[in-house]
């Protein structure tokens, strides 16, 4: 067999190479509490379901079980341009400015295949989800990582591009509330990148998986509230986090008709659709009462909180992030590399955290931990945490 070269250089997913580890010592019998990955414990509320089950039987349906386009079949980008109205003030129009698609990791990479060619460039927040960087490289371009720093709020810092780079660009990508930061952007952010991609004539693509993921009263704005961001963005939107659906597969790109005609004209020549009873359930949480979001908001915030009064009694000074479903948290020195801290944490607390370095040399120097688990097993996981370290930082004294 001979494989692609994209294939070597991609490498294996950061997931994947994190749960082999834990499936190695688990295998040993060791009781490993994993807090790597980002995919929500709870159900999808009952009413999303029972939409999905009314669907699914629904006799007067004949196209049912047909491939899941989405014309003529239009009630979920419909109710994606309803979701848009009442939430952000955004108005879409369903046809031409809203995209079906199976699960927003699909969206983000297959809109590279519509912009990026051998040597072009995708401009992509680091740390940050890898898909944006492993896209582009499959679709023969590369990525230029513009670090996110603790000291701008971890905001890239658009004026430093070098000219060079910034004339082989064609994407730029944002993700807030953020993945792995937590940090959040103020709209005034994206007033500035709207202007910076319209000077540079890219596609600005804004990766809104946690806009509905926020603490403490903070809302997060959409890119599109920005006037005239319709010109140079498109926006990933998703029902995985804020309904727990991650396995569900539906989300949707909204925002510039053309870049939106691109990515469905690559995508009608790889996928068919989302099945249409999955395309009911989706339509039905977004047109119903967000009281769902409100109270799963509410458990991980509890979560946060847990977290957050760990690291607290440690003596460790982290302000509480207000989105996303993480904590990012800097390793006290003396601790090694963030891999060689996750490894500690591994053997001697049996908690399985995400190192930064997974994020690429940027994360260097952090980890994360997810708030998608169980308050008992954060609650223990902390406890053995905080033991770890205090027992470490006493041997470290001696
Ligand atoms: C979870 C996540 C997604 C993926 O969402 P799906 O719609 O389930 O594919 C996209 N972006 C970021 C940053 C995420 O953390």
């Amino acid at each position: 067999m001979r494989f692609s070269r994209r294939l070597d250089m991609i490498g294996v997913y950061l997931f994947s190479a994190l749960g082999q580890k834990v499936r190695e010592l688990r295998a040993k019998g060791l009781d490993v509490i994993s807090l790597g990955i980002g995919d929500p414990d709870n159900p999808t509320p009952d009413h999303i379901v029972l939409e999905m089950i009314r669907a699914l039987i629904d006799p007067n349906d004949k196209d049912r079980h047909r491939y899941g386009s989405d014309w003529p079949s239009d009630v979920f980008p419909r109710a994606v341009a309803h979701y848009y109205r009442q939430r952000f003030g955004v108005d879409l129009d369903p046809q031409n400015e809203v995209l079906t698609l199976i699960g927003s990791k699909e969206g983000i990479a297959h809109i590279a295949f519509a912009f990026i060619d051998d040597g072009d460039v995708a401009l992509v927040p680091a740390p940050g989800y890898p898909v944006y960087s492993t896209a582009a490289i499959m679709a023969g371009g590369e990525p230029y990582f513009m670090p996110l720093r603790p000291e701008n709020s971890w905001l890239p810092n658009l004026e430093i591009i070098p000219e060079d780079v910034l004339k082989r660009a064609k994407l730029l990508w944002l993700n807030y509330p953020n993945n792995p930061t937590a940090a959040v952007a103020p709209l005034e952010f994206f007033e500035r990148a709207v202007n910076f991609a319209m000077e540079h004539d890219l596609l600005l693509c804004h990766d809104a998986a946690y806009v509905d993921i926020t603490y403490d009263g903070y809302i997060a704005p959409s890119v599109l509230q920005v006037p005239g961001a319709k010109e140079c963005a498109v926006e990933f939107f998703s029902l995985s986090k804020p309904y727990n659906m991650t396995g569900w597969r539906i989300a949707a790109a909204v925002g510039n008709p053309q870049a939106i005609r691109a990515l469905r004209t690559i995508k009608d020549n790889i996928d068919s659709g989302v099945m249409r009873p999955i395309q009911f359930a989706a339509a039905k949480a977004l047109t119903s009462s967000q009281d769902c979001v409100r109270e799963i908001v509410k458990i991980y915030q509890r979560r946060r909180d847990l977290v957050i009064s760990a690291f607290r009694e440690l003596g460790w000074d982290i302000e509480p992030p207000k989105g996303s479903l993480y904590v990012w948290a800097r390793i006290p020195d003396g601790y090694g590399t963030s891999m060689e801290f996750a490894s500690m944490l591994l053997y001697e607390a049996h908690v399985a955290v995400t190192p930064g370095c997974g994020y690429g040399e940027y994360g260097e120097g952090y980890f994360r931990i997810s708030l998608t688990y169980p308050d008992e097993l954060i609650e223990e996981a902390m406890r053995r945490i905080v033991r770890a370290i205090k027992r470490k930082s006493k041997k470290n004294k001696r």
